[in-house]
């Protein structure tokens, strides 16, 4: 009772009392070089000391809201050749007013610099590591487990939610979906469902094999959820494009995320019935040689369809892919170029009764 009168006299002039701004752990959120008080945005960097490899920066947004509320994080880039995912988070720099938001919203649009600025799809070029695959990372390790390090510390470790954004990368004809991560805790599951169904992609990919160590996470996303963090995955765009209808799905969805965990006002309007898929099946090359994709993306393919066929550099075929099951072709291919162990297309099979 003494807390609550304290708090009805000291109104919202939180500078005027001094019990209320002890109580406000985030009244300044730090991120990197980026520090900003309550109603402010700060833009600064994520520093990755130099080690085996030369160092890197990871510029990072932090919009602390007017009103206190969850952190949630926003990564994307980490493969930095997946355009769309990128843009839509630069975009929600100047999107969000930190007037009208309760919470913090951490955004790193940009993780993986190198693949961005040399056009090298799947890997960090610096060490040829994929950045979603080493989390936690390392303090002494390559680039890529050191930035995972640091983007463990700093953005991980100090936000409440993670949304990892994704897209069809240079080589892949992607459809829009997300994922949903089962870590077995009923009650983040059913936090993270909500949050996934908020965002409002018709599609999501059930993961129920992730790691569930938090000291060999692997994915950022899995880095969350096995840390405690309601979390989820989501992917929109296509070979090297940067087409508005993507954009504004990664967009809109995490507005509305932030609408559902009321950081925003306003209702989020969830996904009423998406197309849940229980798995992925990865249909590899077994040649080298040139693709003919014979299906596009979101294509519904029955169990032994053809997708696609493979020839030499003369034109003569040598092989063809065929569905292993029936489902959805969630990407396909998007370029000529493959060789032998390629990723063909991904087939998301559909579950029958919604989880
Ligand atoms: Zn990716």
């Amino acid at each position: 009772m003494k807390r609550l009168a304290t708090a009805a006299a000291c109104g919202v002039v939180l500078s005027l009392c001094p019990s209320l701004v002890a109580q406000d752990a985030r009244a300044t959120f730090v991120v990197g070089t980026a520090s900003a008080a309550r109603g402010q945005r700060a833009l600064g960097a994520l520093n990755v000391p130099a080690g085996s490899d030369p160092a890197t920066e990871i510029a990072v947004a932090v919009i602390n809201g007017a009103k206190p509320g969850p952190a949630l994080a926003i990564v994307s880039g980490l493969h930095g050749t997946e355009y769309a995912s990128i843009i839509a988070v630069e975009r929600l720099i100047d999107a969000v007013d930190p007037a009208q938001l309760a919470g913090t919203l951490i955004l790193v649009p940009l993780a993986n610099v190198g693949s961005f600025e040399q056009m090298v799809p799947h890997v960090n070029p610096v060490d040829n590591k994929s950045m979603n695959r080493f989390f936690p990372g390392r303090a002494n390790g390559t680039q890529t487990e050191r930035a995972s390090y640091v983007m463990t510390r700093e953005v991980v470790e100090k936000c409440d939610h993670l949304i990892d954004l994704h897209g069809g990368d240079l080589d892949e004809s992607l459809r829009p979906y997300s994922y949903w991560t089962l870590t077995g805790n009923p009650k983040q599951d059913e936090a993270s469902k909500a949050m996934v169904l908020a965002f409002g992609l018709d599609h999501i990919i059930i993961a129920a094999d992730r790691p569930k160590d938090p000291a060999q996470s692997r994915y950022l996303e899995n880095t969350a959820s096995t840390r405690g963090k309601p979390s989820f995955a989501a992917e929109a765009g296509h070979a090297g494009t940067v087409e508005t209808d993507d954009v504004n799905l990664l967009v809109n969805g995490s507005l509305n995320v932030m609408r559902h965990l009321k950081m925003l006002p306003g209702d989020a309007k969830p996904v009423g019935q998406p197309v849940w898929m229980e798995k992925i099946v990865n249909v590899t090359s077994e040649r080298n040689g040139i693709f003919y994709p014979a299906v596009r993306r979101g294509t519904f393919v029955e169990k032994g369809m053809k997708i696609g066929h493979v020839t030499d550099y003369l034109g003569r075929t040598i092989d063809e892919a065929r569905a292993p099951e029936a489902g959805i072709i969630t990407f396909i291919r998007a370029v000529p170029s493959l060789k032998k162990g390629d990723t063909i297309a991904n087939i998301g099979v559909v579950k029958k009764t919604a989880p």
